[in-house]
């Protein structure tokens, strides 16, 4: 279905159509007789404040900064469609990059001399089809692209209900992790957030307003899902919804060696069906190091009283591989939780007397990583260079990862600060038509390196990046970057491999003169 907007042209929209292009630094003029443009609305929703352009061109990451002519401040889905229809006409077309919540760490949210959408500027606006709508009878939301996942889960729970797929921050926009995969200890059992979607409306790079699902324009659906904002920007999606746990048995398992860690790690995910009762709800793992404390600013877990004891097995091993894992409750199960959790553990190689455990609200416990920023942020260390490196490892070279990159690099270089997550997930949980990329087994592991940085030691970590990957590529590790960011065409060939043809034809489908996300750097890194 394509969506078609009646633009209202106005005599004086000439003047603000010149005052655009201006802005825009376009020299040659529009057809002023182009009936379709809302060119006074838009106007008045394009900003060229400083401070504006000055948030449009920074992200967490800290690290890069491009600016743009201009950011728009929409009201409606119509405002970002009217925009890129200007950009799509023009003759000399602009970049045009969709902000969530500019999380990104390399730029990939900016559009260097284009115009940036501010896309929470629609958050509040639930006439225009965006905002969070529950059906409880038909068990989905349709949220707006703009929403952050704190809002859905917040707005869902009033009805009892929740999403099933996560991210572990929820600060982050429904739009942002489409874009990319969203990933966290539920992957294992229900996919990534992108397998969790059952339509959504994209407005395209020729400015169609579409509306696509596994059934209806299927080719822009999955293209969208994981496709790095390269094929239009999506301004609602469909997300299914269950009924929601009340509390949740949260435990973590220590180990001093990486075999019997993964290979716990593979057993508990090998029960992954979604209505199998006696499967885990959420997986993850990371490294404890050296850093003075065992917990870190994503997560104070263990009791004070355990600290010295665990620390001293870090000074010992130099890293302990840490295993967490979460079964939820209802007031159903909340007197048969502990047995099945006990159950689980059984059989586990985790080293005896380290074994954690807590019992936490639902909502506590998705939203736990919320507790950690604010703490940053009151110490004034939240807004500081992120150089992260995210990847994902095929199961078959997780030992020679951990031997050559952790026990190695890592250990030698003694830099790393802040979490190092390494968990595994399952390649049936998700539609190889998506854009996404992933390894070609069926079992690959993530692992983040969520570096915090001070302002000019950033570049230490990044020759640390740069020395991980150098190892894969020397060994031969069939590595995937997650929230990928790569600076030649080659590179980007490579990293999509046998999906490159499929992704550059949709790109020539949908945004044949390459608006979107030009901060990828995927089809205008020259
Ligand atoms: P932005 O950074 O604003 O945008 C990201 C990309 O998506 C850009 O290319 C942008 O143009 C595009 N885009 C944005 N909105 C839209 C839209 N509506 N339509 C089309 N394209 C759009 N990721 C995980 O998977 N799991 C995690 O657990 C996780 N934890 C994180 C924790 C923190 C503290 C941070 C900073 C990031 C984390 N991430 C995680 C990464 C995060 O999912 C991505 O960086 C995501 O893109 C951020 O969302 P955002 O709304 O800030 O997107």
């Amino acid at each position: 279905m394509v969506m078609s907007f009646q633009f209202p042209a106005y005599f004086t929209a000439i003047f603000i159509i010149t005052r655009v292009m201006s802005i825009m630094k376009i020299s040659k003029p529009l057809d002023v007789h182009h009936k379709d443009i809302r060119a006074v609305d838009l106007a008045t929703k394009l900003s060229v404040d400083p401070s504006a352009i000055e948030s449009a061109s920074r992200d967490f990451g800290g690290i890069v900064k491009a600016e743009p002519e201009a950011v728009l401040h929409p009201s409606a889905p119509q405002d970002i469609a009217a925009l890129i229809k200007f950009s799509y006409s023009s003759s000399v077309p602009f970049g045009i990059a969709a902000k969530g919540h500019g999380h990104s760490a390399r730029g990939q949210a900016m559009a260097e001399n284009g115009v940036v959408v501010d896309m929470r500027s629609m958050a509040n606006n639930r006439r225009n089809g965006t905002g969070i709508r529950v059906s409880i009878d038909r068990l989905y939301a349709d949220v707006g692209g703009e929403q952050l996942w704190i809002d859905v889960l917040n707005a869902t729970l009033e009805y009892g209900l929740a999403p099933v797929s996560w991210t572990d921050y929820l600060y982050l926009t429904v739009g942002g992790t489409l874009s990319n995969a969203g990933i966290s200890g539920q992957t294992f059992r229900y996919g990534p957030q992108i397998s969790n979607v059952l339509e959504m409306d994209v407005i395209t790079g020729k400015a169609d307003f579409l509306t696509c699902s596994p059934r209806m324009n299927s080719e822009l659906f999955y293209a969208v899902l994981g496709g790095l904002g390269q094929f239009g920007i999506i301004t609602r999606a469909r997300i299914p919804l269950q009924p929601a746990p009340k509390g949740v048995k949260w435990v973590r398992l220590l180990y001093d060696d990486f075999s019997s860690f993964t290979k716990d790690q593979e057993l508990l995910i090998s029960k992954n069906g979604r209505k199998d009762k006696s499967a885990l709800d959420y997986l993850e793992g990371s490294l404890l190091m050296d850093q003075g404390s065992p917990d870190n600013w994503r997560s104070s877990f263990f009791p004070h009283k355990d600290h010295p004891k665990i620390i001293s097995l870090i000074t010992k091993h130099g890293i302990i591989y840490c295993l967490e894992i979460v079964k939820h409750y209802d007031d159903r199960t909340k007197h048969t939780v502990d047995k099945e959790m006990k159950q689980v553990l059984q059989g586990l190689n985790y080293m005896p007397g380290f074994m954690f455990g807590k019992d936490v609200g639902y909502e506590e416990f998705l939203n736990r990583v919320r507790s950690g920023e604010l703490k940053l942020k009151s110490q004034g260390l939240w807004d500081v260079p992120h150089p992260w490196l995210n990847l994902f490892i095929p199961k078959s070279q997780i030992s020679d990862f951990n031997n050559g990159v952790f026990r190695d690099i890592v250990l030698e270089r003694n830099i790393t600060t802040g979490p190092v997550l390494v968990y595994p997930m399952n390649r049936q949980k998700r539609d190889d038509r998506m854009s996404a990329v992933i390894p070609d087994e069926e079992i690959f592991y993530t692992v983040g390196f969520l570096h915090s940085s001070g302002f000019d030691t950033w570049e230490a970590f990044e020759d640390q990046n740069k020395d991980i990957m150098r190892f894969c590529n020397k060994t031969g590790i069939l590595v995937k970057q997650y929230l990928p960011h790569y600076s030649t065409k080659e590179e980007w060939v490579h990293h999509f491999g046998s999906k490159w043809k499929v992704f550059q034809h949709r790109k020539y489908q949908f945004d044949p003169r390459m608006l979107l996300s030009p901060g990828q750097r995927i089809f205008n890194n020259n």
